[in-house]
């Protein structure tokens, strides 16, 4: 099966341990041509440094065309803009657009409320510099409680001027193939892209998946529970599941694949190798 293009996202290391990770990861990743790489970025500035750091290294010492996120949450116009200017210097084309989550404890919400509006806002006062692209959410985002509302509000990100959307991690394909289809129907043209979650380590995810309303189907997690500390069982499991829903995905029409990587290659490589 031809594989679509693929994506990987990474988190900005903080340490010098955490660098050579990296560094090992993007090495590794790299070979399979992706089309771009994207950094995150800590809601209220907590990767405010990192982030155009780690974004500069995998563009520069790696050759990759890497894209950073940018959260509005907890930033101002000023703040966001002056981001804008530093990636347009780098040579940046691409964006992630988001509103992030305001670590507890934070008051300060910033200037923006939604993507939306930082989307808006780049288009605004930076057009054409960048193309965009914000988060969709196939299973609702996880503090919204009228799944129609949250299609309204993703459309409306769309028309403030997004080029594309990449989703939350899912498990469930009929989710994201409904979620496209409903998309459609609103009039979003835009192409979805799929983001993928390699498993490797089931406490940690589920962790996650209750943080971003990420649904683990029942089996799986039963599945994954009953191998216990069979790191390597868990894996091939985890890999065979993830690559099947992959091969779903590419048949149903998915434009490209993005891989949530964690800054690990094994788990990523694992799925891919299983589609090639
Ligand atoms: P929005 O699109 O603004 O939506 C947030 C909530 O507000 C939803 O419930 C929506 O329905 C609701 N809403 C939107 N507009 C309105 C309106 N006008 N009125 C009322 N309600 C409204 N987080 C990070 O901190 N850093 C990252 O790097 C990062 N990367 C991510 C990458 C991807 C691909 C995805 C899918 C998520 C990522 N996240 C990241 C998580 C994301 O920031 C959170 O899910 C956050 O809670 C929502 O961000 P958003 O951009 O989707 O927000």
């Amino acid at each position: 099966m031809p594989t679509p293009p693929i994506s990987f996202e990474f988190y900005p290391p903080k340490t010098d341990e955490q660098r050579a990770q990296l560094d090992k990861t993007a090495t590794k990743l790299k070979s399979l041509s992706p089309e771009y790489v994207s950094c995150t970025f800590g809601a209220g500035g907590s990767t405010l440094s990192y982030t155009p750091e780690t974004v500069e290294r995998l563009r520069r010492e790696h050759g990759l065309d890497a894209a950073p996120h940018l959260s509005c949450v907890g930033g101002t116009r000023a703040e966001l803009s002056a981001l804008l200017e530093r990636y347009k210097a780098m040579g940046c084309h691409r964006i992630v657009a988001l509103r992030g989550d305001l670590p507890s404890g934070m008051g300060h919400t910033g200037d923006f409320r939604f993507a939306s509006e930082l989307v808006e806002f780049i288009r605004r006062e930076h057009d054409g510099c960048f193309h965009i692209e914000v988060g969709a959410y196939p299973e609702c985002h996880p503090q919204s409680d009228d799944a129609l509302a949250d299609l309204r509000h993703f459309k409306a990100k769309i028309d403030a001027g997004a080029d594309g959307a990449i989703t939350q991690y899912f498990y469930n394909a009929d989710a994201y193939f409904r979620f496209v289809d409903d998309a459609r129907r609103l009039g979003v043209e835009v192409p979805i892209v799929p983001g993928i979650m390699p498993i490797s380590n089931f406490t940690q995810l589920r962790r996650f998946s209750d943080a971003c309303g990420a649904e683990i189907p029942r089996w799986i997690g039963k599945r994954l529970q009953a191998y216990g500390d069979d790191v390597e069982a868990i894996r091939e499991f985890a890999a065979d599941f993830v690559a099947d829903m992959c091969r779903r995905l590419i048949e149903g029409g998915a434009p490209s694949l993005h891989f949530y990587t964690l800054n690990l290659s094994k788990p990523t490589l694992s799925v891919l190798s299983r589609l090639r």
